[in-house]
């Protein structure tokens, strides 16, 4: 199947984001997930128009709100493999909240958040994930705030799934964000994405020369929190591969599963048609 929709992507020659588009076709087609099976849901950015280059159902939401229409299309279609995709500053600023709550929710979707520490579509403002002494046009001087640290943001809210990747190591991409949809639940994957236009410090080659590839470690078991954990402290966040699956925490919808088929029957979740309007004319 084609997942390519032969728009040209926008994007600045050399964009990170680039990768990241051809990684999310090349999933679908691992998974051999029908065109018509599969959601992208984007929010405001340079990353939010990956939606709109998928030859798959794709919806462009509104800033920092990718999740919360994700969540709705999985809870009211199980069948659809939904993917949210964002910035950092999509995920990490304005949408922190939904982040958080789709964390301590596990429902089955998996949200990719195109890394790049800055904001490229307002030509280059400090993000929350930009260093202490950051320079752009919002932090001529140099930003004075911390940094937000995505992976153990996620890991210490009880993430289920925390991958993370690199625009230049594509098949370790391809290979986490294949994990990812396949997890019982909600999956991030975090990945560094070069803004070659705005962001002069995070580089391919400074991402080259500081990230450590866990898959590449022998000893390294992502099943372990404790492990998890510290390797995000040890590498500072730079780490790349799968960093921590947890297979024994139920998914939402799962949970919201009746157990057989007579339970079915007395728990339909569905509201249709006539009882929505039902709830609401009592309001009226
Ligand atoms: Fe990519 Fe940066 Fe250009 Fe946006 S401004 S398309 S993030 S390189």
């Amino acid at each position: 199947k084609d997942y390519d929709n032969n728009i040209t992507p926008n994007w600045c020659p050399g964009c990170g984001h680039f990768s990241i588009q051809r990684a999310l076709q090349v999933v679908a087609s691992r998974l051999e997930i029908p065109n018509e099976k599969m959601m992208v849901v984007s929010g405001i950015g340079c990353s939010g128009r990956i939606s709109g280059y998928m030859n798959t159902y794709s919806f462009h939401g509104i800033h920092g709100r990718s999740l919360p229409i994700a969540q709705g299309i999985k809870a009211s279609n199980k069948d659809l493999t939904v993917i949210a995709a964002g910035g950092d500053g999509d995920g990490f600023a304005i949408g922190l909240s939904h982040t958080l709550h789709a964390i301590r929710r596990n429902m089955n979707v998996t949200y990719i958040v195109l890394n790049n520490q800055i904001y490229g579509l307002t030509k280059g403002h400090t993000s929350p994930l930009s260093e202490v002494g950051f320079q752009t046009k919002s932090t001529p001087t140099g930003s004075l705030e911390n940094p937000i640290r995505p992976g153990i943001v996620a890991l210490s809210n009880g993430i289920t799934f925390l991958g993370q990747g690199f625009s230049a190591y594509q098949e370790q991409l391809i290979d986490t964000i294949v994990k990812a949809v396949q997890h019982d639940g909600f999956s991030l994957v975090n990945v560094f994405s070069p803004c070659v236009t705005y962001n002069k410090i995070n580089t391919y080659q400074w991402f080259r020369e500081h990230l450590v590839k866990l898959d590449e470690d022998e000893g390294y078991n992502p099943q372990d929190y404790q492990m998890a954990m510290n390797k995000l402290i040890e590498t500072d966040g730079l780490c790349t591969g799968i960093i921590y699956q947890n297979e024994g925490t139920p998914s939402l919808l799962e949970q919201l599963q009746p157990k057989d088929a007579s339970a079915l029957s007395k728990m339909d979740l569905q509201l249709s048609k006539d009882h929505f309007n039902s709830i609401i004319n009592q309001y009226r």
